[in-house]
């Protein structure tokens, strides 16, 4: 992920001075940058959407205790110890969530 923004600085560096390691970039080659780092920050924004909603569905399955039968439709685990949290964590994520729930008394 580093190398990634690391690239990505490298990048806007380049459009903004359509230098690219010591050569003079075409005005194509800047745009065609430019367009990377605009599709880089959509892909970006579209992540987080993703991760917000991924969360929202989590939490309405662990507040109406949907996992509670195997197998379990947050991670799919069916095995020994299913309410056992050494062996299926999605019982510690319930537990807060049931935390949250009984202080905020709903
Ligand atoms: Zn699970």
């Amino acid at each position: 992920m580093k190398d990634k923004l690391k690239e990505i600085d490298e990048w806007i560096t380049i459009t903004q001075t359509g230098k690219f390691g010591g050569l003079r970039l075409s005005v194509r080659a800047v745009k065609y940058f430019r367009w990377l780092i605009f599709k880089v920050n959509e892909y970006r924004a579209d992540l987080q959407k993703i991760k917000v909603e991924i969360k929202r569905l989590r939490g309405i399955i662990l507040v109406n205790n949907l996992w509670q039968e195997a197998p379990c439709c947050l991670c799919g685990y069916t095995g020994e110890g299913y309410f056992d949290s050494k062996r299926h964590t999605c019982i510690l994520e319930a537990a807060e969530v049931l935390e949250i729930k009984e202080r905020e008394g709903k």
